[in-house]
């Protein structure tokens, strides 16, 4: 049986879950709460992508998955001198 988690346990097995693996009940509980808290959903999908962007920033240039960047072909840039 899932254990029903409050707003503050979620966020911070969302939080842990970064760098530690969750037990399958903890998994579980969290996945329920989010499944019907759209606030500790959106906090969850933006820990996520913080987290992706730490990760990049780590290992190279930042490419931000909020706002990609997109470069025109050097082509472009020659033909608009
Ligand atoms: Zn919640």
């Amino acid at each position: 049986m899932v254990r029903l988690i409050t707003c503050q346990q979620a966020a911070l097995l969302v939080a842990k879950r970064h760098d530690h693996a969750l037990s399958a009940a903890q998994r579980a509980g969290l996945w329920t709460h989010l499944h019907h808290c759209r606030h500790c959903s959106r906090y969850a999908r933006q820990s996520s992508l913080l987290a992706q962007l730490a990760r990049h920033t780590a290992l190279g240039p930042v490419r931000s998955p909020l706002a990609p960047v997109r470069v025109p072909p050097l082509r472009v840039l020659a033909e608009a001198r």
